[in-house]
């Protein structure tokens, strides 16, 4: 991609001291819900007012949206607030409908952004466009594929772009509602520095008593904006209830994030620590995770030996291993010493475990 640096332009141009805000409610359900979440967001942080008005459910007979009625109301918030608008379009009619009223903002959902020809289809039919267009990541944690869907964009002639980070799609049990894979969206930044990349802390997390800590990493990780599901009645919202924040805890989230945006040499020296701080701290958790599934395979071994009544111990298969990760950690920078610290501390927690498993 060239003339990437223009992607920027609508960001820069806003001259903003805060990380761009996306907020509102995950779907518009009535005209009430949208202008009254609406007026209490009016004179925050908050850049453009978001609604859902086409919903993708997972499963069919869930509420799936109000349809080309609610962008009306969102011209009405536009009238008596002055927030920008925003929401998802998925096809040709969502965009067609969008840029007949004037929706300053459109984005591509996580499961159109996984199709090349739905995401052909939009790129067409808003061709030329001064609107800006934010990507989802897809589901799949695939950075191709987000950034081929961005380049269908860029080729299309949209020129304001950019993209939104809501993590992936997980059959394993986790925390979040889709992972994070930190690691996929700095590497984004690193080859594409100008697209700008929003995190969207609702549906990577899925919860609202987290939301607070995944904005805060991406801000570490300077990210250039948030997009936060608000509603005025979470609990009772029509779609992701579990997630949405109401409007005052939107704007004490804004108070207590800390954000870094001057550029003297001390906070540039600031910022680039606590960003590598972050990834630090991405990889930490990342060892912890895995070091929890290694046990749980263990504790399955323990139960095996059990049945056969087998000794925990089996030198024979610890001296390969540790054979093979000395070699291995050879090849990574990583010293003999700290492998056969770093592997005799392992093996001793499998053993708790195993013991556990056979003694318990
Ligand atoms: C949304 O933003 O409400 C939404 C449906 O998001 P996603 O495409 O990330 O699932
Ligand atoms: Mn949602």
């Amino acid at each position: 991609m060239e003339n990437t640096k223009q992607m920027r332009s609508w960001l820069d141009d806003m001259n903003l001291d805060h990380p761009l805000v996306i907020a509102g409610p995950c779907s518009a359900e009535t005209e009430e819900q949208v202008m009254g979440i609406a007026n209490s967001l009016k004179d925050t942080d908050v850049n453009y007012y978001r609604a859902g008005i086409w919903k993708p459910r997972t499963r069919p007979g869930n509420f799936e949206g109000v349809g080309a009625l609610g962008l009306k109301w969102l011209q009405k918030v536009k009238k008596e607030t002055g927030m920008k608008t925003a929401t998802e379009v998925a096809n040709r009619a969502h965009v067609e409908l969008a840029l007949e009223h004037d929706i300053d903002l459109l984005w591509i959902g996580a499961r159109s952004t996984v199709s090349p020809f739905i995401v052909q289809e939009i790129a067409d039919a808003l061709e030329g466009t001064d609107k800006v267009v934010l990507i989802k990541n897809p589901v799949n944690p695939d950075l191709s594929l987000w950034l081929g869907a961005v380049e269908r964009l860029h080729t299309a002639n949209v020129k304001k772009l950019g993209v939104i980070h809501r993590g992936f799609s997980t059959y394993e049990k986790s925390k979040y509602r889709n992972i994070p894979e930190w690691q996929l969206a700095i590497d984004l930044q690193t080859r594409f520095p100008d697209l700008p990349v929003i995190n969207d802390p609702s549906h990577i997390t899925g919860k609202r008593d987290m939301i607070f800590d995944v904005s805060q990493t991406a801000l570490d990780l300077n990210f250039d904006g948030l997009m936060i599901e608000t509603h005025h009645d979470p609990d009772n919202a029509w779609s992701d209830a579990a997630q949405q924040v109401t409007p005052d805890r939107l704007k004490q989230i804004m108070r207590d994030l800390r954000i870094r945006k001057e550029s003297s040499p001390e906070t540039e020296y600031n910022t680039k620590l606590s960003n590598l701080r972050a990834q630090i701290d991405v990889l930490d958790n990342q060892i912890i995770e895995t070091m929890g599934k290694r046990m749980k395979i263990s504790d399955g071994i323990g139960g095996l030996k059990k049945e056969r009544n087998v000794a925990v111990l089996q030198s024979t298969r610890w001296n390969e291993i540790l054979g093979a990760m000395i070699l291995e950690g050879e090849t990574k920078g990583l010293s003999e010493e700290f492998i056969l610290k770093l592997f005799k501390a392992i093996h001793q927690e499998s053993i708790n475990h195993q013991e556990k498993v056979i003694n318990g």
